[in-house]
């Protein structure tokens, strides 16, 4: 039985405004184990993003409780909370935040920078995974110059290089087009079957949840659906 990454127990998230409050997520229960590769699925404003960015402690809860990697995040003060983040958790957005003026090797070793890693390491674990993801060329490159496939791979390197416990990604496909976001998805998919990446990723292609082994679909703040992907659901 594999470790448990992610705990989490009766998350609540309510957004506040003068307007009026909203509560983007009723109560949710998720236990995540080291090696998953987990889909979820859901119309758009369900909760999906909200989800991921507590998941990621991009964001607090209102309420419950919630365990990442072992550590109860409920005690950690803003400081120790970025620090676990850093080392815990790879991101993968849909519009791929690389910094424009920096090159591929910077980019990617840029939570290694945050993380006290020293240059020379830096730089040899930037190359190592751009190695591994065939971006070896590009080293020296500039984001804008590639294509969005290709960017997407180098935020992938990017979100791998501190080798996380958890890869999180928020539609990693939306900006792609079909062809290039299978590529994308293959390359996740290797590198949870080969590498044992535990992987949490937001997706509205019912091919995509097929490459996942489950299925979580969010409704209206809620979780309507937990269980295993059945290889002829597509
Ligand atoms: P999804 O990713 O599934 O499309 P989100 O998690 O982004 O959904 O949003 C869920 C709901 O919460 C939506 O109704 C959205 O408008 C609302 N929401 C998201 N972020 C905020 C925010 N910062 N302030 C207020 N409401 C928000
Ligand atoms: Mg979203």
């Amino acid at each position: 039985m594999s470790v448990a990454i992610i705990q989490a127990q009766q998350l609540r998230k309510e957004y506040l405004s003068p307007a009026g409050n909203f509560l983007a997520l009723k109560g949710i229960d998720l236990e995540v184990r080291a090696g998953e590769f987990v889909a979820i699925m859901g119309p758009s404003g369900s909760g999906k993003s909200t989800l991921m960015n507590l998941l990621g402690c991009l964001d607090q809860p209102t309420s419950g409780r919630y365990i990442l990697n072992g550590t109860d995040i409920a005690g950690l003060d803003d400081n120790r909370l970025a620090d676990l983040r850093n080392r815990a958790i790879g991101f993968v957005f849909q519009s791929y935040n690389l910094l424009p003026r920096l090159t591929v090797g910077a980019n990617v070793a840029l939570p290694l920078v945050y993380a006290g890693v020293r240059a020379a390491e830096r730089k040899k674990r930037a190359r190592e995974i751009l190695q591994q993801l065939g971006l070896a060329n590009y080293f020296h490159t500039y984001p804008p110059r590639l294509s969005g496939g290709q960017q997407q791979r180098v935020a992938i390197a990017r979100a791998l290089v501190q080798r996380p416990a958890l890869v999180l990604a928020d539609e990693p496909t939306g900006n792609l087009d079909l062809a290039t976001g299978n590529d994308i998805l293959a390359l996740l998919t290797r590198l949870n079957t080969e590498n044992g990446v535990t992987i949490v990723m937001v997706t509205h292609d019912a091919n995509v949840a097929r490459r996942a082994r489950r299925l979580i679909r969010i409704v209206d703040g809620d979780k309507a659906f937990d269980g295993a992907v059945m290889d002829d659901a597509a």
